[in-house]
């Protein structure tokens, strides 16, 4: 049978953390009552002139400086032409055939191999409105996201990237790298980072290209795997039954988790660029250009291997950690406090992640200091609680801030001493002497229940191994 691969390129659009507005002095922030930070310019009134923010241009010159990018040394604007409601100057302040930073790459690595994904241009632009469809039938609009300054990302043609891995790997570092550089704040699900894979399925080995679809609407990282994957194998499909692809715009339902046809590419719009008049070319000088480059943060690159080298993590981990810096920094503190890294990476990525979603809180937010965190994991490493302990610990200082140390004094340490946790044993099996029978008889699953009677009467303070060995013990002699 034949061998397909499929071709993935990259469109990703970033909001950027600036205080206003792209070409008005309007504030640039996500949600409020709508149509509460709008003006003449970002409504489009006529005779309102635009002006550029700096601090925009400034985020797009450091990303693309982050990216390896050359900078041009005269960009420009230009409109881009099309109706529709939410944009109500009919037509998009971008960048066409000048933008901003052009020619770079990314690194990524995905099962130990790095593979680098070439950028072709980052150009800076303006969002859109916002329309609502609301539950009676009317649809509105809110221009407080119109005219916030909107960052384009491509990936190079041809693209490098064939798998859903490694789009999403791409997606992970150029995050990371947004969030590093302050550009953006990377939450998808406020739609602050929006990315649009474009796919297409060759012959393997061959050297052209096949007709490509745009998958839209994406909100998470899931997502967007979920959704490559989907589009791969309903590409090999179609070209299997020996028909051809056809080029257009595709949806992703999440609920039905398959993608859909939004518009093909016959009514593709011509959006008949042309220079910005109201605005003069964009000149960036050396000098900015140099001032820029000299007060880089430290990129997530840098401080992935650094973590790696001097925590020994695994790559994943450090993927993880690294993802922004606030995380990156909360690791730091913590394992210097305990001295036991590994133990805070688990920790991190397992109960406090699930912590943080099921709660919406940033890292930043969370109650527990990272010193807070060490002192638990520097209990269990002491072994004055248990990992069952910790858990429960973990969660009351998450909830209402207490430390570890006063949850300790309330609980005790755990009891690891064999003749207490002997005694406990006792008690129990005097008090349900027909399930230890059934133990003894053979039902060994019974034992579990048993161990949850022993915890309970400790009031999870039971050393867990402990009391499985003496039960062991025991039973071995009573059998
Ligand atoms: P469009 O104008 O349709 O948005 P672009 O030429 O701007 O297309 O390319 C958008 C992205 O799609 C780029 O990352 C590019 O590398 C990628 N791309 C272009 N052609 C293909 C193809 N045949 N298969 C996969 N990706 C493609
Ligand atoms: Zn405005
Ligand atoms: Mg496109």
């Amino acid at each position: 049978m034949t061998e397909y691969e499929a071709v993935i390129g990259m469109e990703v659009h970033a909001e950027l953390l600036t205080e206003s507005k792209m070409f008005c002095g309007c504030r640039n922030a996500f949600g409020g009552e709508p149509n509460t930070r709008c003006c003449p310019v970002c409504l489009a009134m006529p005779g309102a002139l635009p002006v550029v923010n700096r601090k925009a241009v400034e985020h797009v010159i450091r990303t693309a400086l982050a990216l390896n990018c050359s900078i041009n040394a005269s960009a420009k604007f230009d409109r881009k032409n099309y109706f529709y409601p939410d944009l109500p100057k009919g037509y998009q302040i971008s960048q066409y055939d000048r933008p901003i930073g052009v020619n770079g790459w990314l690194d990524i690595e995905v099962g130990g191999k790095t593979t680098r994904v070439r950028i072709r241009r980052v150009h800076l632009e303006e969002d859109t409105g916002k329309l609502m469809h609301l539950p009676s039938g009317d649809s509105a609009v809110d221009y407080n996201r119109a005219g916030v300054p909107l960052m384009e990302i491509v990936t190079e043609f041809p693209p490098d990237m064939r798998s859903a891995d490694e789009a999403r790997a791409y997606l992970i570092a150029l995050r990371a790298l947004l969030t590093y550089t302050g550009a953006s704040d990377g939450r998808m699900e406020e739609g602050s980072l929006r990315c649009e894979p474009n796919l297409s399925i060759r012959v393997k080995g061959s050297d052209t290209f096949g007709a490509k679809t745009e998958i839209k609407n994406l909100n998470s990282f899931r997502a967007v795997h979920r959704s490559i994957e989907y589009e791969i194998a309903r590409q090999i499909e179609v070209l299997r039954r020996g028909e051809a692809v056809r080029q257009e715009t595709r949806g992703w339902s999440d609920a039905r988790q398959e993608t859909f046809v939004q518009r093909s590419k016959e009514d593709e719009q011509e959006y008949r660029y042309f220079p910005e008049p109201d605005l003069p070319p964009l000149m960036i000088g050396e000098e900015w250009i140099e001032s820029i480059r000299r007060q880089m943060p430290e990129l997530p690159s840098s401080v992935r291997e650094r973590l790696r080298r001097d925590y020994g993590l695994r790559a994943a981990e450090a993927d993880w950690i690294t993802q922004n810096p606030a995380t990156a920094a909360y690791f730091t503190e913590a394992s210097r406090a305990c001295g036991l890294p590994a133990q805070v990476a688990s920790w991190m990525m397992g109960d406090f992640a699930r912590l943080l979603n099921a709660s919406g809180l940033a890292i930043e937010q969370a109650r527990v200091a990272p010193e807070q965190l060490g002192r638990l994991l520097s209990l269990i490493d002491a072994g004055r609680i248990s990992g069952k302990m910790a858990k429960g610990f973990f969660e009351r200082m998450f909830e209402t801030g207490a430390t570890p140390d006063a949850l300790l004094a309330e609980h005790g340490d755990q009891v690891t001493d064999e003749a207490a946790i002997a005694s406990l044993v006792d008690q129990v099996i005097a008090a349900e002497p027909d399930v230890w029978a059934a133990i003894c008889a053979g039902d060994e699953r019974k034992l579990t229940y048993v161990m949850g009677q022993v915890m309970k009467l400790s009031r999870g303070k039971a050393n867990p191994q402990e009391t499985r060995r003496l039960l062991d013990g025991r039973l071995e002699k009573e059998r």
